[in-house]
């Protein structure tokens, strides 16, 4: 499948055609657009209209257009259409400098080719799985509210891809990995990635956030752009320009934003490129450090874009003495690594270190060409789905041998109270008492049968009760989670870890995946098609298993928010976030 793919930033136009199946390209076009005052429309026609003479011949199956910011309403690519287009109109208040530039090339290259199928991929959309209170800034909430105020996130794309190559150079699943991704470009951002979703990420609101960047300040203290207007005059627009085109590492080195230069001439002794780089690098650090801490540790550090990519040197500055996190580097790697197209991860971590170091060329247009791919083979997919009942799940624990036999006495046999909907298992007559550091919780049911590991569930009502701080996590994670006391008739249990707050998710048959189109560990979007509510569950997980039934799993909190009985159902519709595709159920109450 071809595909065209469109980056339109306000200085460049970028376009390639792309095979989504091996990267190939099969042509390119890069323009710089006149500076001056016409509009975005007028400088780009001309390149335009040569790039239609240059990819004429080709068999295009549809045109992918890079987006910075879907704000809220986009966790993945989607097919452009009028009201897709207003809406990225309507966002171009959090993006002045970028999502008005992108809709006039959309718009034009929809006139130019009428009769394909265009799509918007957008740098924000990964980060749809940030949770709250990482999105969130500590600001009133109903300024919050009324302004959209929260952390979005940037550089997806890119994240998103180089996790996916590490993954495959690991031989893992990247579901299964902890990742700390540095993209350093001319705009920089980390990202942590757990278990397949962005966590924790260094851009915010807008792309000013974060670590130092070619000409952006990033971090700064929140009083500083009121200081300086009240001490030179500088109006709010002016502080604007100044936070985002003369600061970073060429307000600080005074001889530009281009990192080759500063590191040739911080290496010649001038002190300001020297001060430059040891900002940056210690930014990078900081950041790395706070992440494996959001995580709990770390599996693989990342390193990509222009920088993170050619520059050995910021990448011993940023990754040396990280031993105490287990990530040992090999010099001698580090410094003869060179990225190529087919040797595009590089590991520079010695044999023996825990923690991998990776530089990784990343391809924001291959991610763009494949998301647009992904979307046009599912697009003539007819919605006949079937409905998918929807379960709540009250409180309840998983125990093993073990803790039974320390609760109930040994060799105990839980008896059946009553079979639940997925087969063999069984909610049991037993409970038990959950301690935590603040309040206990009484009769919390067992569910059968016993498992490998102890997991107790509870919502985020119960967390703030019992007084821990429990992550959401897919059944079966409990690494780095909080533990309790478990009282039971015959004796206690402390758990070092195991209480979760069950991330929501459909249980279903490979068969129903098949019909869906959806693969075991796939996040997906679910609505609930309601007319007086149009409830929407973002970030529900696919748990496929030949031995589960068609079910969805929400917990308390979540079912009395949506006014959700068990009970319920609902049906699957189309599209796809970053499994193979984003479904939207429609749940018919
Ligand atoms: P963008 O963010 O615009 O996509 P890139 O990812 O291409 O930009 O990164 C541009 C940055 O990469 C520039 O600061 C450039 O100096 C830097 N860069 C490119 N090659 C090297 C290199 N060999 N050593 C250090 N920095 C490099």
């Amino acid at each position: 499948m071809h595909v065209l793919v469109i980056n339109a930033g306000s200085s460049s136009l970028k376009a390639a055609v792309i095979d989504a199946a091996t990267g190939e390209r099969l042509t390119e076009l890069t323009a710089d657009l006149p500076a001056g005052s016409s509009d975005h429309r007028t400088k780009m026609h001309p390149f335009m209209l040569q790039l239609r003479e240059k990819v004429r011949g080709i068999s295009l199956s549809g045109v992918g257009h890079r987006v910075v910011h879907g704000g809220a309403d986009f966790d993945g690519a989607v097919r452009l259409n009028e009201a897709v287009e207003e809406k990225i109109e309507a966002l171009s208040d959090l993006a002045p400098l970028h999502n008005p530039v992108h809709l006039a090339a959309i718009r034009l290259a929809r006139e130019l080719w009428p009769d394909l199928a265009h799509f918007a991929a957008f740098d924000t959309a990964f980060h749809h799985s940030l949770p709250r209170r990482a999105q969130t800034y500590a600001l009133p909430r109903d300024l919050i509210r009324e302004y959209d105020i929260r952390r979005y996130g940037f550089h997806g794309l890119s994240h998103r891809y180089v996790a996916g190559r590490a993954a495959t150079f690991l031989r893992d699943d990247y579901r299964n990995l902890r990742l700390i991704s540095c993209h350093l470009g001319n705009g920089c951002s980390v990202t942590a990635i757990e278990f397949g979703r962005s966590i924790e990420t260094s851009m915010g609101m807008t792309p000013l956030e974060g670590l130092v960047m070619g000409t952006r300040s990033g971090d700064l203290d929140p009083g500083i752009p009121a200081y300086l207007h009240r001490k030179t005059g500088l109006e709010p627009h002016e502080i604007d320009k100044l936070l985002n085109r003369e600061s970073g590492l060429a307000g600080l080195s005074g001889a530009g934003h281009d990192m080759r230069h500063i590191l040739e001439q911080s290496t010649a002794g001038d002190p300001d490129c020297q001060l430059a780089l040891q900002v940056f690098t210690h930014r990078l650090r900081k950041y790395i450090g706070a992440y494996a801490a959001v995580m709990g540790g770390v599996d693989a550090i990342i390193f990509t874009g222009g920088i993170g990519e050619n520059s050995s040197i910021v990448r011993h500055r940023a990754a040396q003495r990280l031993d105490y996190l287990g990530a040992v580097i090999d010099e001698d790697k580090n410094h003869s690594a060179q990225l190529t197209v087919t040797e595009d991860v590089v590991d520079f971590s010695r044999s023996h270190s825990r923690v991998k170091l990776l530089a990784i060329r990343t391809d924001e247009q291959l991610a763009i060409a494949r998301d647009c791919a992904k979307l046009l083979r599912n697009e003539d997919e007819v919605n006949t789905l079937p409905s998918i009942p929807i379960a709540v799940s009250a409180r309840h624990c998983h125990l093993t041998r073990e803790t039974l036999d320390q609760l109930y006495g040994p060799g105990y046999e839980l008896t059946v109270k009553k079979w639940l909907s997925q087969p063999g298992q069984f909610a049991a007559e037993e409970t038990v008492t959950v301690v935590g550091p603040r309040n206990r919780i009484e009769r919390v049911r067992i569910l059968g049968p016993l498992r490998s590991v102890d997991q107790i569930e509870i919502s985020r009502t119960d967390e703030f009760f019992l007084g821990v701080d429990a992550p959401v996590r897919e059944s079966g994670k409990v690494e780095n989670t909080p533990g309790c006391q478990l009282l039971g008739p015959q004796g206690s249990v402390d758990l070092e870890d195991g209480l979760i707050c069950a991330w929501r998710h459909i249980h279903m048959t490979p068969t129903d995946a098949e019909r869906f189109g959806v693969q075991d560990r796939d996040t997906v979007e679910v609505t609930v098609n309601d007319a007086e509510r149009g409830l929407t569950f973002g970030n529900v997980l696919i748990r496929v298993s030949p031995d589960y039934k068609l079910e969805m799993h929400i917990d308390t909190d979540e079912g009395n928010a949506a006014e959700i009985d068990s009970g319920d159902a609902g049906v699957l519709q189309a599209t796809g976030q970053r499994g193979t595709l984003r479904r939207r159920a429609t749940m018919a109450t």
